[in-house]
């Protein structure tokens, strides 16, 4: 442990431990579409850390060879379809809104997931992670007609079911500073999202069994980003009661338990 703000951390997932209760962390990194160098890295920092990691690739762009021989620890969840903003002008940016049909959203997002489904030879897994974490309100309760059964979006869950049919799991620490330069957020600003969900689920203002979720953004990772990242996985490993989970578990239970 090197510092304060590590200790601080390790801290909290010592309450938990003390409290006879698991740190559960997951892992989602946005925005694959190739396997770029970057990604490349990254893939083998989970795989030497053994640590599972969810893709959210990007149907439209995604090529056939970022597909091909990954490890059986990284999963793979549509992101949107084809990443463009669509929202008007002084709106937040977003693929969904509510100005495109329903309709049409649903074909779109139907097509997106059968041309992951194609790319990856069935193995991706039905969830949607809109492109800037958000959609249209009235398309959630919709997905399912479209066979996705998951969504992931950013900030602590209000409940497991977004919808009927449809099992919810967030992430709530991004290590990108996007209004600031758009490199890493600095291992204060991370670890302290992490204390702050971590301590909200503990005290019952926020889902307890919500597993904590990491967000990367691969083609982001400047140096410093890079050694968090490996620190974190390091660290995790030495901290008793703390277990990263596979999101194809999560996912894969049952819509509305
Ligand atoms: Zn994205």
């Amino acid at each position: 442990m090197v510092n304060a703000i590590w200790q601080a951390f390790a801290d909290e997932c010592a309450r938990w431990h003390d409290l006879g209760r698991k740190v559960e962390f997951w892992w989602r990194d946005d925005d694959a579409t190739q396997p770029v160098p970057a990604l490349l890295r990254l893939l083998a920092l989970a795989k030497s850390a053994a640590v599972p990691v969810a893709l959210a690739v990007v149907p439209e762009a995604a090529t056939a060879a970022l597909c091909t021989g990954l490890s059986g620890a990284v999963s793979l969840l549509q992101h949107g379809v084809d990443h463009r903003n669509r929202a008007a002008a002084g709106e937040r940016k977003s693929e969904f809104t509510d100005h495109e049909p329903l309709e049409t959203a649903l074909a779109r997002l139907a097509r997106g997931r059968g041309q992951l489904q194609a790319l990856s030879e069935g193995q991706s897994l039905d969830v949607l992670v809109p492109p800037w974490n958000r959609l249209s309100r009235q398309l959630i309760a919709q997905l399912p007609r479209v066979g996705l059964s998951g969504l992931s979006r950013y900030g602590a869950r209000d409940a497991i079911s977004a919808a009927q049919g449809l099992r919810q799991l967030n992430t709530h620490v991004d290590i990108i500073a996007w209004n600031a330069g758009r490199g890493f957020v600095g291992e204060e600003a991370a670890l302290a999202q992490a204390v702050r969900h971590l301590a909200a689920r503990r005290n019952g203002f926020a889902d307890s069994s919500e597993a904590t979720g990491w967000l990367t953004h691969h083609a982001c990772h400047d140096e410093a980003a890079w050694r968090f990242l490996g620190e974190l996985l390091d660290v995790t490993r030495s901290l008793p009661g703390v277990r990263w989970i596979d999101a194809r578990v999560f996912f894969a239970g049952r819509a509305n338990a």
